[in-house]
């Protein structure tokens, strides 16, 4: 089969990271007998200065013409002091809401020769941990209605928290779709005792879930959420929550799992199309150094052929790749420790392909 991915590499180390997911992606075509065909389009801070604007209208034709897209990181010093909507970070909230990415994906996935890297008890996590946050992501207090007004206290500020049925509908779903390709399980987050949008959240997780029989759901509100988390995170497989609820909690879940570098993530839109990115930034200290993992990046490519091409036994041949160099002692700096073998980016990503 043949697969377009639209390829922003971006700023920073992503043409660094990137580069290496490209060759995991080549070794799996060449494994596995598929033809992946890159189109590489600019955003972020190299879009800015080869066009003049960080989301090119190119970049967005590309992308949705593409069967998936791949995003290293944008950002970076040189564009800092640039005022909030002319930064190679807006190209981010441009892409979201023109490719309509209403679910964002992050599993927080501890590896069993990384223990040492959470900051918890070993007897909480032995045995490794699989969760995976489903974020709503173009809904909620974020976009919602929001101003001044003068009170007999001052000036007050507000923000609405509003979702729509078919909002939480469609999350939902994605997020009963993704428990019966795992554990069967789903914890839907709100704040149903206090905020009427939270009711009706619950309300419509609840119905969705008589379609999906097979699938425990379960309801918990966030406070409590953010605490089971710390105390007996293997409880949860998939956790389905609102945009600034799942804000917080997805990074709660991925601190749990040491470095920033391992960590992988979706969004997705209606039907299987998606964007796939690292959930690190351009981290301009390390760019051009051949110091970044790419294990993130390469992470985030098993989630593409996972979710947007169906390819799970790929998706598996990267993700144990990754699981088999980390085994073998193998460490870029940022999860360096005494008596492993310290890699760069590229011997990192050559030991994958190499399993692969
Ligand atoms: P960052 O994630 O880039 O870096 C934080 C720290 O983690 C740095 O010390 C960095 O060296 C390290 N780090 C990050 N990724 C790593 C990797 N793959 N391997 C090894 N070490 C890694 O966050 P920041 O410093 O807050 O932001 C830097 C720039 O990235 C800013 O311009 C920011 O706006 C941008 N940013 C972009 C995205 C994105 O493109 N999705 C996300 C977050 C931040």
């Amino acid at each position: 089969m043949k697969y377009n991915i639209a390829v922003i590499h971006g700023d920073g180390i992503g043409p660094e990271v990137v580069g290496e997911a490209l060759k995991v992606l080549d070794t799996i075509a060449e494994k596995y007998h598929h033809e992946f065909v890159y189109t590489p389009v600019l955003a972020g801070g190299c879009a800015i200065d080869a066009v003049g604007e960080c989301l090119p209208q190119a970049t967005i034709d590309a992308c949705k013409a593409a069967d998936a897209v791949l995003l290293g990181a944008v950002g970076g010093w040189k564009w800092d002091t640039l005022p909030g909507d002319k930064r190679p970070e807006r190209a981010l909230l441009g892409l979201r809401k023109e490719l309509e990415l209403f679910a964002n994906i992050r599993p927080a996935m501890l590896f069993d020769a990384l223990a040492d890297a959470c900051p918890l008890k070993p007897e909480i996590v032995e045995g490794g941990l699989d969760i995976v946050v489903v974020r709503e992501l173009t809904g909620g207090i974020y976009f919602g209605e929001r101003g001044t007004k003068d009170t007999e206290l001052g000036l007050a500020a507000y923000d609405v928290e509003q979702y729509a049925e078919e909002e939480v509908k469609r999350i939902a779903v994605t997020a009963f779709d993704m428990a019966m390709k795992r554990n069967k399980k789903v914890t839907s987050v709100d704040k149903a005792n206090v905020l009427e949008s939270s009711r009706l959240w619950r309300r419509v997780v609840t119905e969705v879930a008589k379609d999906y029989p097979e699938v425990t759901l379960e309801h918990l509100y966030i406070d409590n959420a953010a605490m089971q988390l710390v105390r007996n995170p293997k409880q949860f497989d998939v956790i389905v929550t609102g945009n600034i609820f799942g804000d917080i909690l997805s990074d709660e879940a991925s601190m749990i799992t040491g470095s920033i570098g391992m960590l992988p993530s979706a969004s997705l839109a209606k039907g299987n199309f998606g964007m796939y990115e690292p959930v690190h930034g351009s981290a301009p200290d390390i760019a051009g150094q051949d110091k970044a993992n790419p294990m993130a990046t390469i992470l985030s490519t098993a989630m593409m052929l996972r979710y947007t091409f169906g390819l799970s036994e790929e998706a598996d041949a990267i993700e144990n790749a990754v699981k088999t160099v980390l085994a073998k002692g193998y460490r870029t700096p940022d999860i360096y420790t005494e008596g492993m073998t310290l890699v760069g980016t590229k011997e990192a990503g050559r030991l994958i392909c190499a399993e692969i």
